[in-house]
C-alpha cells in the first residue's frame, strides 16, 4: 500500500473538504480535520496542516495538491522566516477559526482577561450584523451591547486573573508575558474542546512566536498545530475581534464590580487619574487594599502613596 504525506495551507484544506464532500467518514482519529474513503484511496486531513494519502491511487490523488504544498517551515534562511513561519495565510480572514486576546494588562486597577473565541465561516454574516469589528475605536457602552450578544452566539473562553494572583505570579518573578502565554494556550484549548473543527487559531501578537512557545515550555498542553501569530489580529479576523470584544466586556463589568465594592470609582489605564483614585483608596482602606484591586509592582503604587503622604503633610 503506497502512502504519501504532503502538507497544506488551511485554505487548501478546505477546499479539499469540499471536493471530497460526498465521500467524508465519520470515523475520524484525534487531531483530523475530515478523513475520505475514496475507492483508490484513503485521505486524512490533520490540523497540522498534513494530509495522509493511503492506498493504491495516493500518488495520483495527492499530485493534483501537491503543487499547491505549503512552504516546508524547516525552510529557515533569514532572520524574518522565524515571524513567517506563523504569518496567517492570505486567507485567514474567510477560515473559520479560533481566535484570542487580552485586556487589562496595562492598566493598573483592573484584572487580566484573556479570551479565546471561535467563529465558524458561515456565522461571519450575523456577527457582522451583530456590530463585532475591530473594537478600538468603540466606546464602553457599544461594547457592552455588542459582548452581550456574543456571549450567547459563540463558543468562546474567558479566563480572568484575579489581581491578588496576578500579584502573587509576578512576585514569584514572572513576568506579563508569560502569564498572558498560559492564559492564551488555556483558553484556546477550552474552546477547541467545544467545536467540531476549525481551520486555524490565530492569536493576537504580543510576544514573538519563539518567545510565546518558551514561555509555555514545561506546559502538559502546548497548543501549536494551526496556531498564526499577527498584531492587530482584530483586523484579521473576526475571531479576534469577538475575543477582544468579551475581554473588554469582562474587564469593563470587573472594574464596575470591584469599584463598587470600595467605594470609589476605577479608571483605566495608568496615568496621573489613576494615582488620585488610588491614592483615594488608600486613604479609605489603607495600602493592602491594591493588592486586591491593582496590579502592584505598576509605578502608580509608590506615587499614589507619595500623595497620601503629602495629603497628610498638608493636613
Ligand atoms: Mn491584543
Amino acid at each position: 500500500m503506497s502512502q504519501v504525506v504532503i502538507t497544506v495551507l488551511p485554505s487548501i484544506m478546505t477546499e479539499m473538504k469540499n471536493k471530497y464532500n460526498s465521500m467524508l467518514t465519520d470515523k475520524q482519529p484525534p487531531g483530523s480535520v475530515f478523513v475520505a474513503k475514496l475507492p483508490s484511496c484513503t485521505i486524512t486531513a490533520y490540523r497540522s496542516g498534513k494530509v495522509l494519502f493511503q492506498g493504491a491511487g495516493a500518488e495520483t490523488e495527492a499530485k493534483p495538491w501537491q503543487s499547491a504544498d505549503a512552504p516546508s517551515p524547516k525552510k529557515k534562511s533569514a532572520k524574518k522566516v522565524c515571524d513567517h513561519q506563523y504569518a496567517p495565510p492570505s486567507t485567514i480572514s474567510s477560515l473559520s477559526a479560533i481566535g484570542s486576546d487580552e485586556v487589562g494588562t496595562g492598566d493598573f486597577f483592573g484584572p487580566m482577561t484573556v479570551v479565546a473565541a471561535f467563529v465558524d465561516k458561515k456565522q461571519m454574516p450575523l456577527l457582522k450584523e451583530l456590530g463585532v469589528r475591530d473594537s478600538k475605536g468603540m466606546k464602553d457602552p457599544e461594547i457592552i451591547e455588542i459582548a452581550k450578544n456574543l456571549i450567547k452566539t459563540i463558543p468562546y473562553s474567558l479566563l480572568i486573573l484575579p489581581n491578588e494572583k496576578y500579584n502573587a505570579m509576578q512576585r514569584k518573578g514572572m513576568n506579563q508575558g508569560k502569564m498572558k502565554a498560559l492564559l492564551h494556550n488555556q483558553a484556546i484549548q477550552n474552546v477547541q474542546k467545544k467545536v467540531p473543527s476549525y481551520d486555524a487559531i490565530l492569536v493576537d501578537q504580543f510576544a514573538k512566536p519563539e518567545v510565546y512557545f518558551n514561555y509555555l515550555k514545561g506546559q502538559p498542553t502546548i497548543v501549536k498545530d494551526s496556531v498564526y501569530f499577527a498584531t492587530k489580529a482584530e483586523e484579521l479576523h473576526l475571531a479576534v475581534a469577538a475575543a477582544s470584544i468579551i475581554a473588554r466586556y469582562s474587564f469593563v463589568m470587573e472594574m464596575n464590580r470591584l469599584g463598587k465594592e470600595n467605594n470609589v470609582e476605577l479608571p483605566k489605564g495608568a496615568g496621573p487619574v489613576v494615582d488620585q483614585a488610588a491614592a483615594k483608596l488608600i486613604q479609605k482602606h489603607g495600602e493592602d487594599v491594591l493588592n486586591k484591586v491593582a496590579k502592584v509592582h505598576f509605578a502608580n503604587s509608590q506615587k499614589a502613596i507619595k500623595l497620601v503622604e503629602k495629603a497628610k503633610r498638608s493636613k
